[in-house]
């Protein structure tokens, strides 16, 4: 086994990651910059080395800074999380040239898979079905313009470098073609360094579920199950469960077996996650993301699995220590992602300080978070404050605990998305299952969380106004009304 681990990533996912090293006996080196000084992270790690200023690129993708601290610390290995290097080809290569381990899998499977046109073929080739659309990036526009004839509008033009849903275009009639297929060149160009787009078919109202595979560097893979993660605001994911509400034993076992077969077929090794769309009864592939997923936790508290370790240990070169045969659904898990941004104000972050922060507990709740009362949520990373999972007998018990979960939350300073969580909890067709990525709009969930807004203000005002000025402050933080009221009116 290795005996040091450099984390190269920040906030709760590198606390995550050094948990699994501490129960394996592996000393961490943790790495940060200017805006994480004081953060948890740093502090969890054995050794800390500040790499760079707070901009991302002078520090977290500073690949000469991480790669400086690794050899002075002596690292071994080194494991990326999710987002900066961890899908990034030229970092696993470098870990490779300097001799250290890069805890994620070989890098021309990275670059495979980096490229969603050449996914697409190799997960078609390996009998999976693809989202109907076109095996090239597209060139010429007559060209495309007979393809999304033959596949039918509304198509959707996508980058094939792309990520974080940022730069795709839906495109209903062949007359705003020529305009999406540019502007989608454009940002992929300024986003991903590479303007290659592609066409495929929109799938209307169609629900996102993925498989999690391990597989290690014998050749042995399995699946943890399904993620259904349809809940979504622009493309980007917001709540998560594990299993899919409209998954049977039988839709399982054939998506599952046939994921394996493709994973397999392209000599994949270390964690990874296959998308797919799921529209009218079928399966789509959709892309495949080789690196451990932010909504890991949810598929870690259904299977016993933990993912983390495992992936660990695969890159350390042990065989998976479990077999398809131990996987099966143990209840079921929700994850809500706890962020600093306005649900009223579509989803903008509000990056802040916490002026009082408690996370809930009790039976079957799980928090990953890096927070604490006082730390600064920065505008120069992602949003995120803290992921909350809970579990359930069934998905019933699930919504009843994440409810109650949400209730015990203290978040005060930052504006959050706690009242969307709760709106969404509350909703008919959620607990019912019915999902879809256009949920939020199909049910009209920002006037709920206008609602859910409201109610708490009022609760808090009267709360605050029927005590004196010490216990108003108590009663802002205990009261949990606190998640939307600003800081200046408790701070008084
Ligand atoms: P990214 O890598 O940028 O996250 P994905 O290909 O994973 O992009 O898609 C992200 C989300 O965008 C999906 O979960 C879905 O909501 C929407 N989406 C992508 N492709 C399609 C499609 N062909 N039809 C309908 N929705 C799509």
């Amino acid at each position: 086994m290795f005996r040091k681990v450099l984390v190269a990533n920040r906030g709760e996912i590198a606390i995550r990651i050094m948990r699994a090293c501490r129960e394996l006996g592996i000393r961490t080196v943790g790495v940060y910059s200017e805006a994480d000084r004081n953060a948890l992270f740093a502090k969890y790690a054995e050794e800390s080395f500040f790499i760079g200023p707070a901009p991302a690129p002078q520090s977290y993708l500073n690949m000469d800074a991480i790669f400086e601290v690794a050899h002075a610390a002596g690292a071994e290995a080194i494991h990326p999380g999710y987002g900066f290097l961890a899908e990034n080809s030229d970092f696993a290569k470098r870990c490779e040239k300097e001799g250290i381990t890069f805890i994620g899998p070989p890098c021309d499977v990275i670059d495979a898979m980096g490229d969603k046109i050449a996914a697409r073929k190799s997960m078609k080739a390996a009998g999976l079905p693809v989202v109907p659309g076109t095996e090239e990036g597209i060139r010429d526009v007559n060209r495309a313009i007979s393809t999304a004839e033959d596949i039918g509008y509304p198509v959707i033009i996508k980058a094939s470098a792309g990520g974080g849903g940022i730069g795709m275009r839906i495109v209903r009639s062949p007359d705003e073609l020529a305009h999406a297929i540019e502007s989608a060149q454009s940002v992929a160009k300024s986003t991903f360094g590479d303007s290659t787009v592609y066409m495929e078919k929109y799938l209307e109202e169609p629900r996102h579920i993925e498989f999690q595979i391990l597989a290690d560097s014998e050749g042995n893979a399995i699946h943890l199950l399904e993620r259904e993660c349809s809940i979504q605001r622009r493309h980007q994911k917001l709540i998560e469960e594990a299993p899919s509400p409209v998954m049977t034993p039988e839709m399982r076992k054939e998506i599952g077996d046939t994921a394996i077969e493709a994973v397999r077929s392209i000599g994949y090794s270390n964690a990874g996650t296959l998308e797919f769309l799921y529209s009218k009864g079928r399966f789509y592939f959709l892309e495949m993301n080789t690196r451990l997923q932010v909504e890991h936790p949810i598929t870690e508290t259904v299977t016993g699995v933990d993912i983390v370790k495992e992936q660990i240990q695969i890159a350390c070169g042990a065989r998976l220590s479990y077999t398809q045969e131990e996987i099966s659904p143990r209840g079921w898990a929700i994850e809500c992602r706890i962020n600093a941004e306005d649900p009223l104000n579509n989803f903008v972050p509000a990056p802040g300080k916490l002026r009082r922060y408690r996370s809930p507990g009790g039976p079957g709740v799980r928090v990953d978070s890096g927070v604490h009362t006082g730390y600064t949520i920065s505008p120069f990373y992602d949003s995120l404050i803290s992921k909350l999972t809970v579990s359930g007998r069934d998905r019933k018990e699930a919504i009843a605990r994440m409810q109650r979960a949400l209730y015990e939350y203290i978040i005060v300073g930052v504006i959050t998305n706690i009242p969307f969580h709760k709106a969404v909890m509350g909703n008919a067709n959620f607990r019912k299952g019915n999902l879809s990525t256009h949920f939020i709009d199909n049910n009209n969930i920002i006037a709920e969380v206008a609602r859910v807004v409201e109610a708490e203000k009022e609760k808090g005002a009267t709360l605050a106004s029927a005590l004196g000025a010490e216990d108003r402050k108590v009663a802002a933080i205990t009261a949990a009304v606190a998640t939307y009221i600003s800081a200046d009116k408790i701070q008084k």
